[in-house]
């Protein structure tokens, strides 16, 4: 049986990766960083490895290394969107199959990334790079609205949106801060830090999960993401869709190919982010060189398909032959998530309907995070994600029905 190490990957609640190497009898080494505790059982994993992957990468990278023939490790992947570009530089360093580490600074840099695309021939939103907050004298050549964010940030961590020229000053402050205080130590410690502000795609919001392979890009889900519209782009909902002959389908598909091209990654997965302008053209906002949402893509793709998306990525880090992929995997059902929205703040104290959800044939599994007690900060601030509902459905229309059916069903106990 082959060896993999993965990276910093943790979230116990959130374990299909884990259970997805379970099933393609895949043993794992788990590798976590120096200031997290060591990680409870989880499927597949047969032992851990603390190495200091985000405060001394080299370091780490030596120690990996020295130790990968010792622990009989064949390969090295990961779903955290922090430990990707370390994660290449581990792959290069032992010889085993990943992206090039430049590939992956391209794909953790916001700034280089739309670069990247831009020089592709994609559409693109107009944007600059700031970094002096106090400087705006190249932003306003773009109009408004602006969505602001950090050069390296993920799951939309201080990315906010500003309606008006009287609001930008503060707003671009607000995000550097978010960026010099909680993602900083993510940072590339050699690069500047800094913010990227681009003109705001007013439409709506899809994902394509993709997998690259020798024969090029393969498309194995696409997902309706909703329409955040700010200040704050939480997540919504995540709603496959089926109907991958429908024009706009394709046209995203299309995209999603061409930005996966511009970046140069070449194997494993890619998830990207795309949205639609006025005149429903697709962008490609960004795009993650890993499995989407802590293993969520994998929920989805494998639930619609059949196929394990894990269990590609995992067999292509190890070097071993995947198979042959159409250019896009038709599903045969419909797999969704649906974040539960706060609908308030202050204390929680618990979810109403939530063994109503448990009971439908259509819930696959439910993953809640808030505990009684936790405090959610009023709006503006972001409040968190009190937890995922995933089903799978027999068709587009039942999906729709079913985040209906949530709407009116579940909610939130909230305490003043
Ligand atoms: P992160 O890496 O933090 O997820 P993104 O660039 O993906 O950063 O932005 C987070 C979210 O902000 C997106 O999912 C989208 O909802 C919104 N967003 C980002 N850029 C734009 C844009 N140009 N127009 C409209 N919305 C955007
Ligand atoms: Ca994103």
């Amino acid at each position: 049986m082959k060896k993999l190490a993965l990276v910093c990957h943790r979230s116990a609640k959130l374990s299909f990766v884990f259970e997805a190497a379970q099933a393609a009898g895949i043993e794992l080494v788990l590798i976590y960083d120096t200031t997290e505790s060591a990680p409870a059982q989880l499927p597949a994993v047969t032992s851990t490895w603390q190495l200091p992957v985000f405060d001394e990468p080299q370091v780490a990278l030596e120690a990996f290394a020295a130790g990968v023939e010792e622990r009989g490790i064949g390969g090295v992947m990961t779903v955290r969107e922090e430990a990707i570009i370390w994660t290449a530089l581990a792959a290069k360093k032992i010889g085993t199959p990943g992206i090039a580490p430049e590939v992956a600074a391209l794909a953790r840099n916001k700034y280089l990334m739309r670069q990247a695309f831009a020089e592709a021939g994609l559409r693109s939103p107009g944007f600059r790079y700031i970094d002096n907050p106090e400087d705006l004298s190249q932003v306003h050549a773009l109009g408004l609205p602006l969505v602001i964010k950090p050069l390296s940030g993920w799951s939309s961590t201080g990315v906010m949106l500003a309606r008006s020229a009287e609001e930008l000053p503060g707003l671009i402050k607000a995000v550097w801060d978010v960026q010099s205080k909680d993602l900083a130590r993510f940072y590339d410690q050699n690069k500047a830090v800094g913010l990227v502000v681009e003109q705001y795609l007013p439409g709506k919001e899809f994902v394509v999960e993709c997998f690259v392979d020798i024969e090029g890009v393969h498309v194995l889900a696409v997902g309706d993401k909703g329409q955040p519209e700010g200040p704050w782009f939480e997540e919504t909902i995540y709603r496959q869709r089926r109907d991958i002959d429908d024009p706009l389908i394709v046209a995203l598909c299309e995209a999603a190919r061409e930005g996966v091209k511009a970046l140069g990654i070449t194997m494993g997965a890619a998830h990207v982010e795309l949205r639609l302008d006025a005149r429903q053209q697709p962008y490609v906002i960004e795009i993650g060189a890993r499995i989407g949402g802590s293993g969520v893509s994998h929920f989805v793709v494998e639930q619609s398909t059949g196929v394990s998306f894990a269990k590609l990525c995992m067999t292509a880090a190890l070097g071993l032959p995947t198979p042959a992929l159409p250019d896009v995997l038709p599903a045969a059902r419909v797999a969704a998530n649906y974040i539960i929205p706060l609908r308030g703040d202050g204390r929680f104290s618990g979810f109403s309907g939530l063994d109503k959800v448990e009971q439908h044939p259509e819930t696959a599994r439910v993953v809640t995070f808030f505990e009684a007690g936790h405090i959610s900060p009023p709006p503006p601030a972001f409040g968190g994600y009190p937890g995922f509902i995933f089903s799978v459905h027999a068709s587009d229309e039942a999906a729709n029905a079913y985040h209906q059916w949530l709407d009116d069903t579940l909610s939130i106990i909230w305490n003043q």
